[in-house]
């Protein structure tokens, strides 16, 4: 896969530095605390006060639920690198697709609540191993949290990239306290049709907000760029689940990204789709099944189509390339 520039591992200082050393980072703090008054941390809007421990869809109060945290080697190569990626998984979650992958820890929830110095010791832990970024999943909820723990990282010596890895269903608001902060966003753009948004999510105002949310990304950090040891350093890197049935909306979600982003946007198109969740011969019938060889050409041919150049290598689309 092409890779337009590239910074050198010596060079490299992670985006959050600079604006914790100004006094910024602590602003950011303030300003995201403020918002879980009067929760509109993401496109939800639920307005309950998660400051007095109330919660609302993500079942989050006032602290980040935290499930697992461990050297990732499951992710892209680019995240994954030799030490794997440091990943820190939040319980719960905002959009909550009835057959979510991690059903058990976006529904059911599990894990421990997790106060800011524990959740920065958490980083510093990974950092120690050796993991070559710190990787949020399911943080569209807990933004404030994140911020929250990040200046006592940075004062105990973090300094790796921070991966933000999302579903898109992220507020504005919430991208732009991040901006200047994360290195490299991940969003997984999951379906382009409100109504399939609907069906699946409960969430129809989710392919709007995931459009906005994902262009805020891009307009910060621009398209993905990698160290001299291809790891990723900054930049937006987009995933895509293919669904069976086309209920995603693969080529018109394809389409917009190489159209509004442009053709060099790093994409990985996922095929690991298989019925999990809420998904059986009872609900959800018409996904109770993995994908089909034709959806996988379907898919291949619409990125095909859409112009995009830089598919993930571990993309089932390169493999069929
Ligand atoms: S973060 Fe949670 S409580 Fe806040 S608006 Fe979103 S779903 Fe609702």
């Amino acid at each position: 896969m092409a890779t337009r520039a590239r910074v050198s591992p010596k060079e490299f200082q992670p985006a959050y530095l600079r604006l914790y050393e100004s006094g910024e980072l602590g602003r950011r703090v303030e300003r995201a605390l403020g918002l879980l008054e009067d929760c509109t941390v993401c496109p939800r809007d639920c307005r309950v006060n998660r400051l007095a421990d109330r919660f609302a869809v993500c079942k989050t109060g006032r602290y980040a639920v935290v499930s697992s945290h461990f050297p990732h080697f499951g992710e892209e190569d680019c995240l994954r690198g030799w030490n794997g990626s440091g990943t820190i998984f939040f319980s719960w979650c905002n959009l909550r697709c009835v057959f979510c992958q991690n059903y058990d820890i976006s529904w059911e929830g599990g894990g421990r609540a997790t106060k800011p110095a524990e959740l920065a010791a958490m980083m510093l832990t990974l950092q120690e191993r050796g993991c070559h970024n710190i990787n949020f999943v399911t943080p569209e909820h807990v933004v404030p949290q994140i911020l929250e723990a990040l200046p006592l990282a940075a004062a105990g010596g973090l300094r790796l990239p921070l991966v933000y890895n999302t579903s898109a269903y992220d507020s504005l608001d919430s991208i732009e306290l991040l901006d200047g902060i994360v290195d490299i966003y991940m969003p997984d753009f999951k379906f382009w049709d409100a109504a399939m948004a609907r069906h699946y999510s409960k969430a129809p105002n989710y392919p709007e907000a995931a459009r906005h949310a994902i262009k805020a990304m891009h307009a910060q950090v621009g398209p993905l760029v990698f160290d001299e040891n291809g790891l990723a350093r900054r930049g937006l890197l987009l995933r895509h689940l293919v669904m069976p049935g086309g209920i995603a909306g693969t080529r018109e979600i394809l389409e917009w990204v190489a159209r509004e982003l442009g053709p060099d946007t790093y994409v990985n198109v996922m095929a690991q789709y298989y019925p999990a969740g809420k998904v059986s011969a009872k609900e959800y019938v018409e996904i109770n099944r993995p994908l089909t060889a034709r959806e996988y050409e379907g898919a291949v041919a619409a990125a095909r189509a859409s112009g995009l150049r830089r598919l993930d290598a571990r993309s089932p689309l390169r493999a069929l390339a």
